[in-house]
């Protein structure tokens, strides 16, 4: 409810970004107001109570997972764009409403075997970039339990893809 109540006070509604048509939310408002940081940390850690392991999305999810992992006393993991990370890497390409993106993580050094991990991003449109980074993880041996974000976009299909493309198993928190 405070979360909600931040959101309602801060996040700005941009018509035609990035593409003609769109409505973008733009959440940053909310993040740079201190109750409304606190606010969404506390109900992105409540909903991923019990993770051994917080997975951020690039970009806006590495605000919010560095945050919300150090609430829990867990440790973080970055889930970057193609590109960004030293080999060796294992990476997802997945479809956009408009071509491709690809997420990518280390391949060496972070031990995902068998571990609880929740992914964290801000929003939840489609549900593409949650489940390709959910699939990317498991295929690394975690085992994602919960998908948390600040908001979920009206209109679209984020939850029925989760349960189609990342398991019935996996708890949408927003
Ligand atoms: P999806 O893959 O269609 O669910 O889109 C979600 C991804 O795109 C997330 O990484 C979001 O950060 C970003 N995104 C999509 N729409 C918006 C928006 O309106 N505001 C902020 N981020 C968005």
């Amino acid at each position: 409810a405070r979360a909600r109540a931040a959101i309602d006070e801060h996040a700005r509604l941009v018509p035609d970004f990035p593409s003609p048509g769109v409505e973008f939310k733009d959440l940053t408002p909310v993040l740079a107001d201190a109750d409304g940081l606190a606010a969404v940390v506390d109900a992105l850690a409540h909903a991923c109570a019990g993770a051994e392991l917080v997975a951020g999305i690039d970009a806006r999810g590495f605000l919010l997972g560095g945050a919300v992992a150090r609430q829990l006393g867990t440790g973080l993991v970055a889930v970057r764009k193609g590109g960004k990370l030293p080999p060796p890497v294992i990476g997802v390409d997945y479809q956009l409403e408009y071509g491709t993106a690809r997420l990518e993580i280390p391949a060496d050094g972070i031990d995902l075997a068998g571990r609880r991990v929740a992914v964290i991003d801000d929003v939840l449109a489609t549900g593409g970039t949650v489940v390709a980074a959910t699939r990317l993880l498991e295929q690394a041996g975690a085992r994602v339990d919960t998908i948390a974000v600040i908001m979920e976009l009206a209109g679209f299909p984020g939850r029925a893809m989760i349960s189609a493309g990342a398991g019935p198993g996996v708890r949408v928190h927003n």
